[in-house]
């Protein structure tokens, strides 16, 4: 009997989700499944998130498609991390506190963790952290790519991931799923019906009939037309611990003699921040706010400013989102993916990440036989566990700032902090992040990434009565020496971004 999997929505959730289900369930060669996408041409895609995370390498390269045809087709910019901008403290005179969030994790020197070294280095003296540990910060501000042409493709010395137009990354993925047996149905879902137990019995459209199902997956986006609004699983609003509910998108012209940058720009302004990504041709700058702290005038004057003069009749994009998720994502025969299950806010780049880690969980999880629903309690608990992993990174952002505007007096009140997050910021202060803190199947975001933001803001781990347990300083300055070193090489040898990026769109 053929199982049928269908996949409503046809977001960058839906045609990642089939093309990585054609791929995985190797379709094309097995005729009793059968993966359709079935999308609303008439309601459209979000059409943002235009930053990753280097995980989308390995699921470009697992569902075949060729590394520079990706790079030209999505007007794509390779990404090393995000520099941020006014977080720890708001901008006093011209001066403005930057710290940067490489990918690349903290160099590894044998049996010796450095991490307590830096700490104890005279902090008027020694160099921020993330430049201290890794070689990659001086590679991205000196403009420079993460690898050379010739490098194979998806790899790289340094790790790296992209920024890219969503809209050209959805087309190029549909193609894909095609290419690999997926079938394409245009329909506006107009009706869900649910069986005796409360299943998805069949979907109606308005222009193709009636559809049935073995799995529906839910790829609708904020709408959660199967997940949410048919079937009722609840939406957890995080509101009151991450406080951004609105972003004001554009998108300009990229002078062609300006520096591209292989990096998001995060910059904290006074009731939430702004990012920056720096496309072949263009920049995606948007505006993210609490609705609560500030104004929609006064947030478009924001992103106007930073746009610059030139931008007065800027034509912007408003998209209000609840911050949250919800804990069932799996329900009986149903499940969510992408906006449906949930969306916290644009910091970090962590829309795709969850796309990537729901749809592995789905293809490996999904019996061969038996009831679907099987997998279901599973994938929620490890699903909740991952969003609220993310809560906590986030939060760290704003909690740590000592910016004077309420937006962020409130975000570092006590009472606004995860419980998770609140103790281990206790341990902090005496203790670095280390791999013990977290449980990596169900983390996006490993220790060294909380070393970096914690360490970038300005967080005091103090160790001062361990300092005899660290007796390897001299050893550990030669490494620290070694990473600049390294640093500098790296900046001669490794070409600049913009040259890379030319030299791949001319198929070079
Ligand atoms: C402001 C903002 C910034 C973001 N930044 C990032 C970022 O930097 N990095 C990142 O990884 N992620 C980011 N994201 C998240 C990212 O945009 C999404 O994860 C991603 O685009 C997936 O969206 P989606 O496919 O779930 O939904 P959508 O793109 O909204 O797609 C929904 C689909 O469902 C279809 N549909 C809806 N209702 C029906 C119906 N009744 N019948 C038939 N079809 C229907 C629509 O036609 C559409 O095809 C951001 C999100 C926002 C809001």
């Amino acid at each position: 009997m053929k199982r049928r999997i269908l996949i409503v929505g046809g977001g960058t959730a839906g045609w990642l989700t089939a093309a990585y289900l054609a791929r995985f369930l190797r379709l094309s060669e097995r005729n009793h499944l059968e993966v359709t996408v079935l999308e609303s041409p008439d309601i459209g895609v979000v059409g943002v998130g235009e930053g990753t995370f280097p995980t989308i390498r390995s699921t470009l390269q697992f569902l075949g498609i060729d590394e520079a045809r990706f790079i030209r087709e999505t007007a794509a910019t390779l990404k090393q991390g995000i520099r941020f901008v006014d977080w720890a403290r708001a901008p006093a005179g011209g001066m403005h506190q930057q710290f940067f969030h490489p990918f690349e994790a903290p160099f590894y020197a044998d049996d010796l963790n450095l991490v307590p070294y830096w700490l104890l280095q005279d902090p008027a003296t020694r160099p921020p952290f993330a430049e201290a540990m890794t070689l990659q910060v001086r590679v991205a501000a000196a403009q420079r790519a993460p690898k050379r042409a010739g490098e194979a493709p998806y790899a790289a010395p340094l790790n790296y991931a992209y920024h890219f137009d969503a809209l050209k990354l959805s087309r190029l993925l549909a193609e894909r799923a095609r290419e690999l047996g997926v079938r394409h149905v245009e329909g506006l879902v107009t009706h869900v019906a649910l069986d005796a137990e409360g299943a998805i019995a069949h979907l109606d459209t308005a222009q193709q009939g009636r559809f049935e199902a073995d799995l529906y997956i839910d790829c609708t986006g904020f709408r959660a037309e199967l997940v949410g609004r048919a079937m009722g699983s609840e939406f957890k609003s995080v509101r009151h611990q991450l406080f951004a509910d609105r972003a004001l998108a554009c998108k300009i012209p990229l002078a062609a003699d300006a520096v591209m940058e292989s990096c998001t720009v995060a910059t904290a302004h006074e009731a939430g921040w702004l990012w920056e990504i720096g496309l072949n041709g263009a920049r995606g700058i948007g505006c993210v706010y609490s609705s609560d702290h500030l104004g929609d005038d006064r947030a478009a004057d924001i992103l106007r400013d930073y746009c610059g003069p030139g931008h007065e009749d800027l034509a912007m994009r408003s998209i209000p989102f609840v911050p949250g998720y919800r804990e069932r994502q799996w329900v009986k025969n149903c499940v969510a993916v992408g906006l449906s299950a949930g969306f916290l806010e644009p910091l970090e780049a962590t829309g795709l990440v969850l796309v990537e880690a729901a749809v592995g969980m789905i293809a490996e999880m999904l019996p061969h036989s038996g009831p679907i629903a099987a997998p279901a309690r599973r994938f929620n608990e490890l699903m909740t566990a991952r969003f609220e992993n993310i809560i906590n990174f986030l939060k760290l952002h704003y909690a740590l700032s000592r910016r004077p505007e309420p937006f962020w007096r409130d975000n570092a009140a006590p009472a606004s902090l995860p419980e998770r997050l609140a103790g281990l910021l206790q341990e902090w202060k005496l203790r670095p992040p280390g791999r013990f803190d977290f449980v990596l199947d169900t983390e996006t975001f490993a220790f060294f990434n909380y070393q970096y933001i914690l360490y970038g803001m300005g967080f005091l781990t103090d160790l001062g009565v361990g300092r005899d347990d660290f007796p390897r300083m001299e050893e550990a300055g030669r490494v620290f020496a070694k990473i600049q070193r390294f640093a500098e090489r790296a900046v001669a040898d490794l070409p600049s971004h913009r040259a890379l990026i030319q030299q791949l769109n001319a198929g070079r």
